[in-house]
């Protein structure tokens, strides 16, 4: 039986090369030979705390979910993909039967199997076999990076759609990480009038202004004393103060879409909420998000390769989890499986 090299989470800050055998694809399956996994912050809570509230890794468990690669085999009932074929995976799969999967909500699906959330293995791994519903070519001039960051892409797709960002309106984003800069580019994608992006740090808000989007340095001046009411507020940060200041420069009628994990509770300014009416929302990951994302950067609308800092073959996971913890100038960690 052939194997494949992964690698596992053993428990809080150890990780180790496992050797498995390779998946086989069943009918409506392919496999994929994993060129590219995108390090998200996630993998690193894992890593660190061993858990994510309810989610507790009590087995060897797979990191990684932002996965691009090529088809290497594909089952028998598979007629949209052949091998050869380089791909995006999307790696949460619903169980299409319930309320929410039926009405298009399938992020919102009690029963989703998603990557790298226990009991789910990830895609650190040399193969991962995928039903094809949820593997989407991607075209030759898209990089294999690019290819798995179509994930934190689709994040920001999600919370555009979720924030109702459209032609004209002014778009704050706060937090200028790895989702942060993808959310912002894909703010003025879908026809932001104004974009602006804050954090306190300034190797990112350079990145941000390389990307050709405002910013503003909330380490130096309160975001309250910066003038900027934004239509819609794309909260990136999970940070509370931030939240807060954010929430307090809101323009009338101005929808909060809250995507950053942060700590459990946030408080926010209620006053302000009830007299401008704002809308406040959650935003959990994506749904039917990968066509638009993919066209959305192989036509350089979104740059994704500007985000990679680091690639780590797989003998390196632990290396690719502390990078952004041990670098400020560290963006995005990409674990390459088969280095
Ligand atoms: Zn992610
Ligand atoms: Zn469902």
């Amino acid at each position: 039986m052939p194997t494949m090299q992964v690698s596992v989470l053993r428990g809080i800050g150890q990780v180790d090369i496992e050797e498995r055998p390779t998946p086989e694809p069943a009918a409506d399956e392919v496999l994929v030979e994993v060129g590219s996994v995108g390090v998200c912050g996630s993998d690193v809570h894992y890593y660190e705390h061993g858990r994510i509230g309810p989610y507790v890794v009590d087995t060897p468990l797979v990191l990684g979910h932002e996965a691009g690669g090529v088809v290497t085999s594909v089952g028998a009932a598979v007629t949209h993909l052949q091998v050869g074929q380089r791909v995006s995976i999307e790696p949460g799969v619903p169980c299409r039967h319930c309320p929410q999967c039926l009405t298009g909500r399938y992020n919102l699906c009690p029963d989703v199997r998603f990557f790298a959330t226990p009991p789910y293995d990830g895609a650190f791994s040399q193969f991962v076999a995928m039903p094809a519903s949820f593997v989407f070519p991607v075209p030759d001039s898209m990089s294999d990076d690019a290819a798995g960051l179509i994930e934190p892409l689709s994040v920001g797709v999600w919370a555009c759609q979720r924030g109702g960002v459209s032609p004209g309106t002014s778009v704050l984003v706060t937090g200028a990480g790895p989702v942060g800069l993808i959310a912002a580019q894909t703010a003025r994608a879908y026809g932001a009038d104004t974009v602006t992006v804050t954090d306190v740090n300034k190797h990112r808000l350079h990145l941000a202004e390389r990307l050709g989007l405002a910013t503003f340095d909330v380490a130096q001046t309160s975001l309250v004393d910066a003038g900027i009411e934004a239509d819609v507020l794309l909260e990136c940060s999970g940070n509370a103060r931030a939240t807060w200041d954010a929430v307090s420069t809101m323009a009338r009628a101005g929808r909060v879409v809250l995507v950053g994990m942060g700590g459990d509770t946030v408080q926010l300014p209620l006053s302000y909420v009830q007299d401008r009416e704002l809308t406040i929302t959650g935003a959990f990951r994506y749904a039917n998000t990968w066509p638009t994302a993919i066209r959305l950067a192989a036509s350089g609308r979104v740059d994704l390769d500007a985000m990679v800092t680091g690639h780590y073959g797989l003998h390196n996971v632990e290396a690719a989890l502390t990078a952004s913890r041990d670098d400020p100038q560290s963006m995005k960690a990409i674990v390459r499986p088969g280095e």
